[in-house]
């Protein structure tokens, strides 16, 4: 019996492309003269912010640009700098990015229809997800829960956020579906013993705003869409869907599967 479904913000629910943490971070690091591609940046996308750029720090192409830009490999106490200067930047152009995915609504709508309690974790920081929820309100989607890493102790993959809203909405994690768009959305769920499915047009993997994926040529939208379902698949997903809109048939699949004794 499947009871709530627990989504992720940027690249899920909001933020077509997952846009605005990815062009925050390459700004803080451009600022210290490090380039680093976007592909780097998406690698370990969905984690607390702050130990995104602690892993960020630790890449060896971030390692190898900053030895070549300072002539030394990064400080130790550099996460502490760059995690000051992205809060004020991330918090600039949160809002600008982060409207409510097409369809999103009337999903939502329909999954309550169905008897479903909707659960949100995120990788934002309790004052970004407070700005995030408010704007979101304004374009129809409210969540019964929404929790961040400084709520919980734990980012991503730890379970942590998760469990927390098992507890809130008094029900066991395997009557839950984690619905998300990167890997570690993925882990997030799996480590708490959850359902999974990875969301692959709107999101990190892909990594387009809608306006870009709309003039992408039709066979290079399908390599893309392939390359994310088969990462968010390796990572464990137990099903992927290309858009939160459009994952319905994937939700009633999986509840087929809890109808029949079926354990994620
Ligand atoms: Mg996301």
């Amino acid at each position: 019996m499947i009871k709530a479904l627990i989504f992720d913000w940027a690249g899920t629910t909001v933020d077509h492309g997952s846009l605005a943490p990815v062009l925050t971070l390459e700004r803080v690091f451009a600022d210290s003269g490090i380039r680093v591609p976007h592909t780097v940046i998406r690698r370990d996308m969905g984690m607390a912010k702050r130990d995104h750029i602690t892993r960020l720090l630790l890449e060896p192409e971030v390692v190898g640009a900053w030895s070549a830009a300072h002539r030394e490999p990064p400080p130790a106490d550099e996460v502490d700098r760059l995690y000051a200067a992205f809060l004020p930047l991330q918090m600039e152009c949160l809002l600008r990015y982060s409207h409510v995915l097409a369809g999103v609504p009337e999903a939502i709508a329909v999954f309550r229809g169905m008897g479903m309690q909707i659960g949100s974790t995120t990788g934002y920081t309790r004052a970004m997800l407070d700005a995030l929820v408010a704007a979101a309100e304004e374009e129809g989607y409210v969540p019964d829960a929404a929790l961040t890493p400084e709520d919980s102790g734990a980012g991503r993959p730890s379970p942590a956020m998760c469990m927390a809203i098992c507890r809130q909405f008094a029900i066991e994690p395997h009557e839950c579906i984690k619905i998300g768009d990167t890997p570690s959305d993925i882990a997030e769920g799996r480590n708490a013993g959850m359902w999974t499915i990875g969301i692959t047009r709107t999101g990190n993997m892909v990594g387009l705003s809608k306006a870009d994926w709309d003039t992408t040529p039709a066979d290079e939208q399908r390599a893309l869409l392939e390359k994310a379902e088969t990462e968010l698949l390796g990572q464990g997903a137990h099903a992927v869907a290309e858009s939160v809109a459009e994952s319905l048939p994937q939700i009633e699949a999986i509840i087929s599967r809890s109808t029949h004794d079926e354990r994620p």
